[in-house]
């Protein structure tokens, strides 16, 4: 476990924290999980992710439903919700065609219109959806109608659980592929490492960039948008990143590198203890 030194000046206030790889794989909560929960019950947090599938509803069932404590649904911030927010801001009562899981589609239908025939975004997200037919619809709108293209998330690929069997499937960043390719338009990111997401976190919880510490399990994604915004960060190796990996030089190094929940709480106990200032009780 590592630390930086500007811990000494200032320490962060509020936690936002991924959750695939970092407090459960698939179904399986992972060991500190729960504890990790129940010591920053009293602190300022929220829960992040660039996966648009589910709706936050869903994401606070799943939670129960493998036995963590249940968050009330405005601490969860999925991409797609993020996307819609964007959107909505862009353009109060955007006109959308969206290509993705449900989640996505849910979110945009609260603040927008689908309108395959005339949408002002294409909205691409993970999960089932896209065929040659919702490529050329695509196409169209950008090409002939200047829609904009837009993403959930940049990812390549993402880690998934099937029938409990581990599966890489394609992420935002190749569904998005051939929509750049036929197009040469570039797509708006929302989700991390891109800052959108982030900032709208950050927001909800009122709090600025240098107050908050992102906890991740992907130095790609969690660790170098984080940094980038001037956030502290934290990388545990408990997903995609595993604990024998070298660190890509590329990257900026987190404010602490461990390798399970349990280093994490002892790292920030030690470094910032009063950002688990619950009394910790699991439930
Ligand atoms: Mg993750």
């Amino acid at each position: 476990m590592s630390r930086s030194p500007h811990l000494t000046v200032h320490a962060p206030s509020a936690v936002l924290l991924d959750m695939d790889g970092v407090l459960f794989h698939g179904d399986c909560p992972l060991p500190g999980a729960a504890e990790m929960l129940a010591l920053l019950a009293d602190s300022p947090h929220l829960f992040l992710t660039n996966n648009p599938i589910l709706t936050p509803s869903q994401v606070c069932e799943k939670f129960a439903r493998i036995g963590l404590p249940k968050p009330p649904e405005d601490r969860v911030l999925t991409s797609a919700v993020a996307t819609a927010a964007w959107l909505a801001q862009q353009q109060p009562g955007f006109r959308y065609f969206s290509i993705g899981a449900a989640g996505l589609d849910h979110a945009l239908s609260q603040v927008g219109v689908a309108d395959a025939g005339a949408a002002d975004f294409v909205v691409i997200g993970e999960g089932p959806g896209l065929d040659y037919d919702s490529l050329a619809v695509g196409i169209n709108l950008i090409l002939k109608r200047g829609a904009r293209l837009v993403v959930t998330n940049p990812d390549h690929n993402v880690d998934a659980v099937i029938n409990g069997c581990h599966r890489i499937l394609p992420g935002g960043g190749a569904l998005v592929a051939p929509f750049v390719a036929a197009t040469g338009q570039q797509p708006v990111v929302i989700g991390k490492p891109e800052p959108l997401l982030y900032r709208m976190a950050l927001a909800r919880l009122e709090v600025e960039p240098e107050e908050a510490v992102m906890l991740g399990d992907r130095p790609d994604t969690d660790i170098d948008g984080a940094a980038r915004l001037g956030m502290f960060t934290a990388l545990v190796r408990s997903g995609r990143f595993a604990p024998s990996d070298p660190w890509p030089e590329a990257l900026p190094r987190p404010d602490w590198d461990c390798t399970n929940l349990s280093e994490v709480m002892n790292a920030w106990r030690r470094d910032c203890p009063g950002l688990l200032r619950s009394a910790g009780r699991t439930r």
